[in-house]
């Protein structure tokens, strides 16, 4: 079974709207975050 998880912002710890599933790799991919209002660039190891 896959689970899709949220990401959550590095900075406000908040959820993010990306969601990702564990069958995906992500390696650096701009994150928004709508509370933090602004644009990372942002690295995820799954
Ligand atoms: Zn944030």
């Amino acid at each position: 079974m896959i689970e899709e998880k949220r990401i959550i912002c590095p900075v406000c710890q908040s959820k993010t709207r990306i969601e990702i599933r564990e069958d995906t790799k992500l390696e650096t991919f701009t994150l928004f975050c709508p509370k933090c209002n602004k644009k990372d660039k942002f690295m995820y190891n799954t």
